[in-house]
């Protein structure tokens, strides 16, 4: 084992008025009762770089039996890695024991590897080995709240100060343990800014394939990490530079490597931008919208093919979504919850065309219409539907009752003089170019 390098408390800007009571109340509560107690990864991380930290770990030789004797408002969770969270109100400190090697067998009760891939990973050990099994050497800082110092075993400080992003170890090894490293490695490194250690880069071009190996309700939690913390735009263009994305829609990159006016690729990143621009300015955003974005352009294409053979449009969406829906939950499972507002999404755009009677002002109440509205105006503004109609709906919203009724009989003869001028009707524009 490496020596470690201890910062003393005079000489780094780690101060306890920066970390949240909760953790604080938890690392002085395992200290009471002698055990070790640290904060360790992002909490660390992200105060020494001056960032506000999202939620804050710690780091313990207390197993998670003796950590919930402690704390009454304590749960244990996970299975492949067996964790503490010690609940108030909705704030949780997350707290795990150190993690050890297993000794020389990598096959028993409490560590398993198969086929290089780490499936359990509860065999504890001593500080200085939890450092070596964690990912990135700048998330391997401890904060000992004995003392108030910092205890770097991994090079991390000086990772942390060159802007590095450099995995504990060797690169491959430490993928094939668990190929979700990939994905937190275009996640750190966007978030920070990072470049990434040629080292640690150049396995994520080749052992993408890995990520198969994933249960599909992790890798979602893992892209919501991604796509819905303020940098989504950088991250969708990593995994794709990385070959990581047609991983984890492989649809999607199919239909975006066939670029028709570069309407799917604007219509993707347009989306992702919003959607980072809403978080910096702490507006509220949903998961379902994203992936409404992220599955549009397969379910679109699917969708053109059904209505080409002859399905009504309300049954050729409905049919194109749920094909679309079905060979995506392989990959990556998006919960009953998202997947189907995110459908509503897609159902309500060929309402977006009925623009006569009593239709447009009923639309309005639908639960779902501010949602589909905002994915309208993506859609205009990537050049998939005119504008005009975007703007009509726009419009219509603000207008009064008096002048909704205009509009709507306006809609009304429009689409008569439309319907005498092209023979047969038109195609619906969700169709055009598709
Ligand atoms: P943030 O919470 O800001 O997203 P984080 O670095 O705290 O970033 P967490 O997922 O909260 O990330 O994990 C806490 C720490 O646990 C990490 O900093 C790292 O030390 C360790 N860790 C998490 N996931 C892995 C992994 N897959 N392999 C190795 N170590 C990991
Ligand atoms: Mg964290």
């Amino acid at each position: 084992m490496p020596a470690p390098v201890i910062v003393p408390r005079p000489e780094h800007t780690i101060s306890r008025a920066n970390i949240s009571d909760n953790a604080l109340k938890v690392l002085y509560r395992l200290r009471q009762e002698n055990f070790q107690a640290h904060l360790v990864g992002g909490g660390v991380r992200d105060l020494l770089l001056g960032l506000e930290p999202k939620d804050f770990d710690v780091a313990t030789d207390a197993t998670p039996e003796q950590v919930r004797e402690i704390f009454r408002n304590c749960r244990l969770i996970g299975r492949r890695f067996r964790l503490a969270h010690v609940h108030f109100g909705r704030d949780i400190i997350e707290v795990a024991t150190f993690r050890g090697s297993g000794g020389e067998e990598a096959d028993d009760e409490d560590r398993r590897v198969e086929n290089g891939m780490i499936v359990r990973d509860n065999a504890y050990g001593t500080i200085a080995e939890d450092a070596l099994r964690r990912d990135f050497t700048i998330n391997a800082l401890y904060y000992d709240i004995r003392d108030f110092s910092l205890i770097d075993y991994a090079g991390g400080l000086a990772d942390l100060r060159a802007g590095c992003l450099r995995l504990i170890g060797d690169p491959e090894q430490r993928y094939r343990e668990d190929p979700v490293r990939m994905l937190r490695a275009v996640r750190f490194a966007c978030k920070l800014g990072f470049s990434i250690d040629p080292d640690t880069e150049r396995p994520l071009f080749e052992l993408g394939h890995l990520l198969e190996s994933i249960a599909p309700a992790r890798l979602f939690d893992e892209l919501l990490k991604l796509l819905h913390s303020g940098y989504g735009l950088g991250v969708f263009e990593k995994l794709r530079h990385y070959g990581l994305f047609a991983q984890l829609f492989p649809e999607t990159e199919a239909a975006l490597g066939c670029e028709e006016h570069d309407f799917p690729i604007t219509f993707v990143s347009r989306g992702l931008a919003n959607t980072d621009q809403r978080i910096q300015e702490h507006k509220p955003v949903t998961p379902f919208f994203l992936f409404a974005i992220l599955l549009w352009e397969p379910v679109r294409r699917r969708y053109g093919a059904l209505l080409e053979a002859g399905e009504s449009p309300i049954e050729a969406l409905d049919q194109a979504a749920s094909e679309v829906c079905a060979r995506q939950q392989q990959r990556v499972a998006i919960p009953k919850r998202f997947s189907l507002p995110m459908r509503e999404i897609w159902a309500l755009q060929p309402r977006f065309e009925q623009r006569q009677g009593k239709r447009p002002a009923r639309l309005l109440t639908h639960p779902r219409f501010r949602a589909a509205y905002d994915f309208l105006l993506l859609r205009a503004e990537s050049g998939e539907v005119e504008q005009e109609l975007a703007d009509w709906w726009t419009r219509f919203q603000e207008a009064n009752a008096q002048e909704r009724a205009t509009m709507a009989e306006g809609a009304a003869a429009r689409r008569s003089r439309r319907r005498r001028r092209r023979k047969p009707a038109a195609k619906s524009s969700l169709t055009d170019g598709g």
